[in-house]
C-alpha cells in the first residue's frame, strides 16, 4: 500500500505517473494526529518531538494540528492534553476507559482505528516507541493504510502528500515513502529523530471526548503486575545533554572505563558502538545508531569510533560532535564539528583530568 522510491533529488519529482486519483471514501480526510503516549500517567517525549513535526506540517497544509491521548478516567488525561497544546497541539482527542490503563494492544487498536475512522485525519504520527511500533502496525492494518517506520524526516510535498523519509539498505540510503492512495498515512518516528519543540506554558487548545466500547471481559490480554524495568530506567541515553562514546579503537574492553570515566566527570551518559554491544563489552541499551539509541545530546564526544553510516544516522543531530581519532580520514571527520587526531586510550585520561580540575 505504500510505495516506496529511492529519495528524489525534489522530493515528489517524478512521482505524478504513481498517483492515483484519490479514491473518494479519503477525500475528506484532513488535519495531522499525533499519537500521545502515555504510560503510568507519564507522557513519552517523543511525542512532544511529534506535535513540534507535526505542527510543522499542519501549517504547511492549512490544517489543525490534534493529540490522541487515551487511558483510564482520572487527571492524568487533562495534564496529557494540556501538556500536548503546551508543545502545539490545537486540540485533543480524548477517550477515558478503565480498560485503557495499561497498553494491551487490543483495547489501543480498537480505540485508535475507532477515533480515526471517525474524525478521518489525513496524517498520523506515532513514536518508534515498544509501544508506538506495537500501536502503528496493527492500525495500519486494520485500517489498509500504509505505514512507514522508524521516518527520520517528515515533509509534506507541493500536491500536499507525505514524505516520509528513512533509513534504508542497512542504512545506507535514505529513502522517501508514500502513502498516495490510501489515508490516513502513517509514519513513526524514533525518540530524538525530531528536535523538540519549544514549551509554550498557558498556550490553549480544544479537548474532544471520544466513546469507545470497550469491556473488559472482552479483551484476551491481562494484567497481572507491573513490573518496572529497572536497567532501562538507569540509562538516559537518548536525552542526555551530554554522551560520551567509545568504538572498537578503545582496542579492548578494559579501556572502556575511560569512557565512563570522562562521562562521570562531565555528568554524562555513556555509549558505544554495535561492536562493543556484540562482543559483549557494553550492554545493549549503550548502542548509539540505527539499530541502537537516537541521540541528540549538545555536545558528543566519539572515542575511537570511524562514524560509518549506521552510526552517524544516531547522532548527527547532536549540536556539537567531536571525534577522538587517530586516522585522519575516519569518515566521523566528514560530520564531526571539531577533530582529535590522536590516539583515545592515551587521550581520554588526560582530558579527564583537565575538566577533573576544572570542574572541582
Ligand atoms: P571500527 O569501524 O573498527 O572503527 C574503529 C575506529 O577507531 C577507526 O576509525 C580507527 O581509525 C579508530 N582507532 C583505532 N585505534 C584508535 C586509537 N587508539 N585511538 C583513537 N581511534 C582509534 N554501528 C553502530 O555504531 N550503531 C548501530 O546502530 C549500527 N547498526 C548497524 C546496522 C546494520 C544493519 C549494519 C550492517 C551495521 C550496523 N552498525 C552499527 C555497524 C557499523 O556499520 C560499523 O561497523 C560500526 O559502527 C563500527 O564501529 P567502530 O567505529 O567502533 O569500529
Amino acid at each position: 500500500m505504500s510505495d516506496a522510491k529511492p529519495a528524489a533529488p525534489a522530493a515528489g519529482a517524478g512521482r505524478a505517473s504513481m498517483k492515483k486519483e484519490l479514491p473518494e471514501r479519503f477525500r475528506n480526510h484532513k488535519h495531522v494526529w499525533v499519537f500521545i503516549e502515555m504510560e503510568r500517567g507519564v507522557v513519552h517525549p517523543v511525542s512532544f518531538e511529534l506535535l513540534g513535526q507535526g505542527r510543522k506540517l499542519a501549517d504547511k497544509l492549512g490544517v489543525e494540528l490534534a493529540g490522541v491521548v487515551m487511558g483510564a478516567p482520572g487527571p492524568d488525561i487533562l495534564h496529557a492534553c494540556q501538556e500536548s497544546f503546551a508543545y502545539g497541539a490545537d486540540l485533543c482527542y480524548t477517550i477515558e476507559n478503565p480498560v485503557l490503563a495499561d497498553y494491551r494492544n487490543e483495547p489501543y487498536s480498537k480505540a485508535l482505528t475507532a477515533v480515526v475512522e471517525a474524525h478521518k485525519p489525513e496524517i498520523l504520527l506515532l513514536g518508534a516507541t515498544t509501544l508506538g511500533r506495537d500501536l502503528a502496525g496493527s492500525v495500519a492494518t486494520t485500517l489498509l493504510t500504509g505505514l512507514t517506520a522508524d521516518c527520520t524526516e517528515l515533509n509534506v510535498d507541493d500536491d500536499k502528500s507525505l514524505a516520509a523519509t528513512r533509513p534504508t539498505f542497512g542504512g545506507s540510503l535514505l529513502c522517501t515513502i508514500y502513502t498516495l492512495n490510501f489515508r490516513p498515512q502513517m509514519a513513526t518516528a524514533r525518540p530524538r529523530a525530531m528536535p523538540m519543540p519549544e514549551r509554550k506554558e498557558g498556550r490553549e487548545g480544544r479537548i474532544v471526548p471520544f466513546a469507545v466500547d470497550l469491556h473488559e471481559q472482552d479483551i484476551i490480554t491481562k494484567i497481572l503486575s507491573f513490573i518496572p524495568d529497572r536497567d532501562s530506567n538507569k540509562t538516559n541515553l537518548a536525552f542526555a545533554d551530554v554522551v560520551v562514546a567509545g568504538g572498537m579503537g578503545l582496542q579492548g574492553p578494559e579501556n572502556f572505563q575511560l569512557v565512563k570515566n570522562l562521562a562521570a566527570v562531565l555528568g554524562a551518559e555513556y555509549g558505544c558502538s554495535r561492536p562493543l554491544v556484540q562482543k559483549g563489552w557494553v550492554p545493549s541499551d549503550r548502542q548509539i545508531g540505527q539499530t541502537g539509541k537516537t541521540i541528540r545530546p549538545k555536545l558528543y564526544i566519539a572515542a575511537g569510533i570511524s562514524g560509518a553510516i549506521q552510526h552517524r544516522v544516531g547522532v548527527e543531530g547532536a549540536d556539537l560532535i567531536v571525534a577522538i581519532n587517530t586516522d585522519k580520514n575516519a569518515p566521523i571527520y566528514d560530520f564531526a564539528h571539531l577533530g582529535i587526531v590522536t590516539d583515545a586510550v592515551r587521550f581520554l585520561p588526560a582530558l579527564t583530568e583537565a575538566f577533573r580540575k576544572r570542574l572541582s
